[in-house]
């Protein structure tokens, strides 16, 4: 029989296919969005159907809904939208963990929180293993993420302790694919959108910082996984890609499969931004029997089929 699945953030990119994938499957989901980077236009094929709902609202304020599990993914992911009002960042991180924890506590639901590879900030070990504590700027323009998403953690942990709630905490690295916002400012859609339409192509400091990119659908495959894990696997675990590639060789590799006339440009590196990130995954491997399988080449050519419907 299908649960009563919480969403929140599902509007967006990761949650829209989320909430799609439990659908599927036969569960009564209730999305709730506040619409600051997600988009209906991501769920209206859903909203017709008796077994999804769509609620607006922020989760910085407290709500009380029956429910059996509650994927907390509402948070701006984007650098440029995180760092719009980053207060608002850390609220909805911090604040946002606290709500839905209170009201996993109060109905018995389990809870997963999508954390992030940003726990490790600018990491000093290389590739990040989970039990790595990071090296994060606590004052710097990306710390009401990282930050925010620490305490996140440190919540759910507590909540566990104290309250004895089911939790689970995946740290997301670089996921990408259909339904990216074209102006979300994450690499992947923009190099695609650039090279679409012809633009040059933006890259941020000399293109050798590194990131590993995972395929969304892989990327939910895990997610659903850690969900449905045996209750005493908390977590934290890494969900990602291990394929690390440099920002300027993902530049040249959307050029090549769209077939572009774009020129590479080069701009300032934001500050605090890793140099390198790759996840390693011997743990969801064990206690998920999960990896990734899309490659990035055959991940682009799908996100890139998205690009060219909506451009
Ligand atoms: P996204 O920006 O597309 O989606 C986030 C969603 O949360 C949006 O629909 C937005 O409107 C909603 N939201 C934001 N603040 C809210 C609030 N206060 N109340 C209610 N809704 C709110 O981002 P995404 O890529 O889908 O990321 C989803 C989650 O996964 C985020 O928590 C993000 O931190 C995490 N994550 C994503 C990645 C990635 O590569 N995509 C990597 C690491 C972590
Ligand atoms: N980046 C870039 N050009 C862009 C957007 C991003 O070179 O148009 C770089 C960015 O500086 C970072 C990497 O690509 O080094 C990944 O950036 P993104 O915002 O996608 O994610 P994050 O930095 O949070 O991993």
């Amino acid at each position: 029989m299908g649960k009563r699945i919480l969403v929140t953030g599902g509007a967006g990119f990761l949650g829209a296919h989320l909430c799609e994938r439990l659908i599927k499957e036969g569960n009564d989901v209730i999305c709730l969005d506040n619409l600051f980077t997600g988009n209906k236009d991501n769920i209206r094929h859903l909203l017709g159907n008796q077994y999804f709902e769509f609620i607006r609202h922020d989760i910085v304020q407290s709500i009380i809904l029956e429910v059996d599990q509650i994927y907390n993914l509402a948070c701006p992911a984007s650098p440029i939208h995180y760092q719009y009002n980053p207060i608002k960042t850390t609220k909805t991180s911090v604040l946002g963990a606290m709500n839905m924890l209170g009201l996993a506590k109060r109905v018995h639901a389990r809870i997963l929180q999508a954390s992030t590879s940003e726990v490790y900030g600018d990491p000093e070990v290389h590739p990040q293993p989970e039990s790595y504590r990071g090296c994060v700027n606590p004052i710097g323009i990306r710390s009401c993420y990282d930050e925010g998403k620490r305490v996140a953690e440190t919540l759910f942990f507590d909540y566990h302790r104290m309250h004895g709630v089911e939790i689970k905490v995946m740290r997301i690295f670089n996921t990408y694919g259909p339904k990216m916002h074209p102006s979300d400012g994450r690499v992947v859609s923009n190099f695609i959108v650039q090279a679409l339409r012809g633009d040059d192509i933006t890259i941020y400091g000399d293109g050798s910082q590194t990131r590993s990119f995972c395929y969304v659908d892989d990327l939910i495959e895990g997610m659903v996984r850690l969900m449905n894990s045996r209750a005493e696997f908390t977590g934290p675990v890494n969900i990602g890609n291990p394929s690390e590639f440099t920002i300027k060789q993902l530049a040249e590799l959307v050029i090549k499969l769209t077939g572009s006339s774009s020129k590479l440009v080069y701009r300032p590196l934001p500050s605090d931004d890793p140099l390198q990130r790759k996840p390693v995954i011997d743990l969801a491997k064990k206690e998920l029997d999960w990896e990734p399988t899309v490659p990035l080449e055959e991940g682009l050519l799908k996100t890139i089929e998205y690009f060219k419907t909506i451009q």
